[in-house]
């Protein structure tokens, strides 16, 4: 029996980690659930946004599923997920971008997946304020940081028998910092003679996305442009109710959605539960459960097929609940086909 630490968050965290749990218990898995608590709601209970019995949890599991967190802003708070991140050393943000069934959409064909580095950069958290008209940030980029993360797009190329990774940058303006995370993949690169290393400047390939997403497969990117390219990305399929994530590191992985916590619609039924489905999917993958791991995506498809199966942010009427047990019942004819 292994165990999953589950996070549910604040906003519409916990109902869409009611939802997938729920659906992750009708798989019979050997899997045990523990819950711990993180961001907003940790702090009102317990005086902290990440409580040292969370923390030891998830250094114990090693596997977690998080819904999104909130950080109050103002009162010097970092952010949760940076902190969780650099803490755990969770150094790839790995993000699939997959259009499903007849989900209304710009373009038919998008398969992309990012491999967003997750550690440093702008997000590095070093800012310094110099006078009250004038602050500043550090970005912090270091050659190892940029490698393990070039070598895991690289991998997940050889791996999935793909063609290119392409590099994400603005070399041409920051010749230092992403001048460096550049000559990284590069050197990464000549490891897999078979795999082309494309080079893209982020605001080109900001309009490239837009204009034709078929075009693209790997993206290899910064902390900053992937948070950004990731959003891009989400507008492409849909919305973000369907893009999900996985923040790996070397012995610990993290799974959540692209998404936020979305205090506009929590606690209201409203929240499309897809994304977390499909971070569990990519759960189940590294847990080595293959064949549940596609059955959920297969079910996405299916489900995702019919618009009387949408959600509002898809333009349909089903509430969080009545998606999921739709989902369910579609997710137990998948495997038992
Ligand atoms: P954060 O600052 O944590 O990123 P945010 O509210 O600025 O949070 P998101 O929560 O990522 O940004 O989402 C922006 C909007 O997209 C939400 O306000 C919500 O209306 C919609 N949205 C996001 N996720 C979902 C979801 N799973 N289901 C339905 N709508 C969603």
């Amino acid at each position: 029996m292994r165990t999953i630490v589950i996070i549910p968050g604040d906003g519409i965290g916990p109902e869409i980690t009611d939802a997938t749990v729920e659906m992750l218990k009708s798989l019979n898995l050997p899997i045990d659930f523990e819950y711990h608590t993180m961001g907003a709601n940790a702090l009102e209970a317990t005086g902290e946004l990440i409580p040292q019995e969370t923390i030891d949890a998830i250094a114990k599991y090693e596997i977690a599923l998080k819904g999104p967190v909130t950080t109050p802003i103002g009162g010097g708070f970092r952010s949760v997920n940076v902190t969780l991140r650099r803490h755990f050393d969770l150094f790839a943000n790995i993000r699939p971008i997959r259009g499903f069934g007849k989900v209304p959409r710009r373009y038919d064909k998008v398969d992309l997946i990012i491999f967003r580095e997750n550690t440093e950069d702008l997000y590095a958290g070093i800012e310094e304020q110099i006078s009250e008209d004038e602050a500043h940030s550090i970005k912090v980029i270091t050659a190892k940081g940029s490698r393990r993360i070039a070598k895991a797009a690289f991998e997940y190329a050889l791996a999935h028998n793909k063609e290119k990774v392409t590099v994400v940058t603005k070399a041409n303006i920051m010749k230092l910092t992403d001048g460096l995370f550049l000559e990284s993949a590069r050197k990464v690169a000549i490891q897999y003679p078979g795999i082309a290393l494309e080079e893209i400047l982020v605001d080109h390939m900001a309009m490239e996305l837009v204009l034709d997403p078929s075009k693209y497969g790997i993206i290899l990117t910064e902390n900053l442009y992937g948070d950004i390219l990731s959003d891009l990305g989400a507008g492409l399929i849909g919305g973000l109710g369907l893009a999900p994530g996985a923040n790996m590191g070397k012995d610990v992985a993290v799974f959540e959605a692209v998404h936020g916590s979305a205090p506009d619609i929590a606690g209201k039924d409203l929240a499309n539960p897809t994304a977390l489905f499909l971070s569990a999917a990519m759960l189940l993958d590294h847990m080595k459960y293959y064949k549940e791991a596609q059955a959920i995506t297969t079910c996405c498809n299916l489900v995702l097929s019919q618009p009387s199966n949408f959600t509002r942010d898809l333009g349909g009427k089903l509430g969080t609940k009545e998606y999921t047990k739709i989902f369910i019942k579609r997710l137990r004819e998948v495997l038992n086909a």
